[in-house]
C-alpha cells in the first residue's frame, strides 16, 4: 500500500468491521431521539440522569446568555473565566467533598492536561489496562514510565509498585469503567497508594450523578476523602447533562495544574452560560434523588429480563450494562437488527475492547420508562448468539 493511499486505509478499515460512521440526530437528546424522521428509544446515550433537555437547565442556559453572551472571548488565564466559571467550580469543589475544583473543556483534555503536568521523564504511571483511552494518551504524553495492569488485578499493581524505581508514581484508574460498567476497588487502590508512596488519580466520568447519595460518584459511595483521592477528575457532559469536565482535589493541585496543565493553559475557557446550566443541573443532580433510585429500578429490570433471555452480561450494577456477543460481525448484525425494532445501542468492537468481548453497550437512563426497557428485552430476544 501506498504510505498516503487513504482509499487503500479505508477499504482497510471496511474489510475487518471497524468502519465508524456517524448518525444524524434531529432534535434533542433523550429517551427518544429521530433520526432521519424515525423516532428510536435512545439506550446509547451517557445522559443517564435524563437532564440533557431539561427545562430548568436549558432556561438557565438561555437567560445566561443573553447575560454573558456566547463566547468566552479567549483561555482562563487570559480573560474567559467569568463569575459563572469561577461558582461552578466552587460548588463542584463543595459536591465533592475538595478543597477546590477547576473546570476543563472536555473530559479528554482534563486527562492530558493532569497526568502531564503531574509527571514527566524519569517518573511513573501504573493504569489499569481498561482505562479510558483520554487516560492512556495522558500517560503516553507524559514522557513518564508507562506500565498497564490487567483489569482490576491490584495484586499485579502491587508487584510494580514494589518494582518501580521512580521517585514520583501516579496510579491512575477509571472509577466505573466505561466500557464495562464495573466498579474500581478503590479502597485498596487508595491502601496501595498510601503504602508506596504513590500519587491516586480517579476518573468517575461515569460515576458521578450516578453514585453516592447526593450523586457525588464513587469517593462518595465508598466515602473516601480527598487524602485517600487526592485526583478526582469527572466530566459534566454525561450524569450532568451539559460538558466539559472538572478535576477536583487540594489547592495546591489545582494551583499547578493551573501553572503547567497546558489544555488547561491554552484552550479557549468554555461558554459562562453553559456554566451556568451546569450550576442548575448540578442541583438537580443533588436534589432529585428519584433520579438514582429509578435507575436501580431500571438496572435490576433489565438484569432479569436479559439474565432469563441467557444473554451474557458482565457483573455491572451501573446503568451501562454490556451484552458481550463476541466478534464485531456479530455487534454489527445485533445493532442493525436492534435499529430495524427503533432501538439504538452502542456497538461496540476491538479495538475499543478487547477481542472476542466486542459487545452491545447498553445505557440507561431515568428517563427511560419501564415499558421502553421491556421493549429492549422483547427486541433483544432476536440477538441471541446460541
Ligand atoms: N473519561 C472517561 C471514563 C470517559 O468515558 C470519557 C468520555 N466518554 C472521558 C474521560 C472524556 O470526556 P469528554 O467526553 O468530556 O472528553
Amino acid at each position: 500500500m501506498q504510505p498516503w493511499d487513504l482509499s487503500a486505509q479505508l477499504d482497510e478499515i471496511k474489510q475487518q468491521q471497524l468502519y465508524r460512521s456517524r448518525q444524524v440526530i434531529e432534535g434533542p437528546q433523550g429517551a427518544r431521539v429521530q433520526i432521519a424522521g424515525q423516532s428510536y428509544d435512545n439506550f446509547s446515550s451517557n445522559d443517564y440522569l435524563g437532564l440533557a433537555n431539561h427545562p430548568k437547565i436549558v432556561a438557565a442556559f438561555k437567560a445566561a446568555a443573553d447575560d454573558y453572551g456566547v463566547g468566552s472571548g479567549s483561555a482562563h488565564l487570559i480573560c474567559g473565566h467569568s463569575h459563572q466559571h469561577h461558582a461552578l467550580e466552587e460548588e463542584l469543589a463543595e459536591f465533592t467533598g475538595r478543597e477546590r475544583a477547576l473546570v476543563f473543556s472536555t473530559g479528554y483534555m482534563a486527562n492530558l492536561g493532569v497526568i502531564s503536568a503531574l509527571v514527566t521523564k524519569g517518573d511513573e504511571v501504573l493504569q489499569d489496562k481498561l482505562n479510558h483511552a483520554s487516560l492512556i494518551d495522558g500517560g503516553l504524553i507524559s514522557g513518564a514510565k508507562f506500565r498497564r495492569y490487567p483489569h482490576a488485578n491490584l495484586a499485579r499493581l502491587e508487584q510494580l509498585l514494589q518494582q518501580s524505581s521512580a521517585a514520583k508514581k501516579l496510579i491512575v484508574s477509571d472509577g466505573v469503567f466505561s466500557m464495562d460498567g464495573d466498579q474500581a476497588d478503590i479502597k485498596t487502590l487508595a491502601a496501595l497508594a498510601e503504602k508506596s508512596g504513590s500519587m491516586l488519580m480517579i476518573d468517575d466520568a461515569h460515576g458521578v450523578g450516578v453514585l453516592g447519595k447526593t450523586g457525588a460518584g464513587i469517593v462518595q459511595q465508598q466515602g473516601l476523602s480527598q487524602q485517600q483521592v487526592p485526583i478526582l477528575m469527572a466530566t459534566l457532559g454525561k450524569s450532568l447533562g451539559t460538558a466539559g469536565a472538572f478535576i477536583a482535589g487540594s489547592n495546591e493541585l489545582i494551583e499547578i495544574l493551573i501553572q503547567r496543565a497546558r489544555s488547561y493553559i491554552y484552550s479557549t475557557a468554555m461558554p459562562a452560560a453553559l456554566m451556568a446550566a451546569t450550576r442548575v443541573s448540578l442541583q438537580l443532580c443533588q436534589q432529585e434523588t428519584w433520579r438514582r433510585e429509578k435507575l436501580v429500578t431500571l438496572i435490576a429490570q433489565f438484569r432479569r429480563g436479559a439474565e432469563q433471555l441467557g444473554l451474557n452480561l458482565m457483573p455491572s450494577d451501573t446503568p451501562i450494562q454490556p451484552v458481550i456477543l463476541g466478534s464485531n460481525q456479530a455487534v454489527m448484525l445485533a445493532s442493525e437488527r436492534l435499529r430495524k425494532n427503533n432501538i439504538l445501542v452502542g456497538a461496540i468492537r476491538h479495538p475499543t475492547v478487547p477481542k472476542n468481548t466486542e459487545r452491545l453497550r447498553i445505557t440507561l437512563s431515568a428517563s427511560h420508562t419501564e415499558k421502553q426497557v421491556e421493549h429492549l428485552l422483547l427486541a433483544l430476544e432476536d440477538c441471541r448468539v446460541d
